[in-house]
């Protein structure tokens, strides 16, 4: 059986932004989602519902921004409408409210994507 491919689009003009094979959506927790991990809502400093991506394997164009702002912290917008769909932060790592767990530096706030999951 093929993999399924799952793709994350903007939710305003809907273009692809990654592919779950490429860049495995994860919880605060660093767990893939959908692999039997749910999302969490452990964020430590966000009101809205996110996924992470871990820097290992973040989608070219993330990596041109964040490289761009020399892997400090900045907001994501996304490449075709500049819609604000997530931000990074490679300095200031919180743990999340359980304090067991740091998120992975990359966040994509659901509710400005398309994504199977929820
Ligand atoms: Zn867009
Ligand atoms: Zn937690």
């Amino acid at each position: 059986m093929p993999a399924k491919i799952t793709e994350i689009k903007c939710k305003r003009c809907r273009n692809l932004l990654f592919t779950e094979e490429v860049s495995p959506s994860l919880t605060a927790h660093g767990q893939v989602i959908g692999a039997g991990a749910r999302n969490t809502k452990c964020n430590s400093d966000v009101q809205e519902d996110c996924l992470y991506l871990a820097e290992d394997n973040m989608p070219d164009w993330i990596h041109e921004v964040v490289d761009r702002e020399n892997w400090i912290r900045g907001k994501l917008y996304c490449p075709l409408c500049h819609a604000r769909i997530g931000s990074f932060d490679f300095v200031s790592p919180k743990k999340c409210n359980c304090g067991e767990y740091v998120p992975p530096p990359i966040r994509i706030t659901y509710s400005k994507v398309d994504t199977p999951h929820r």
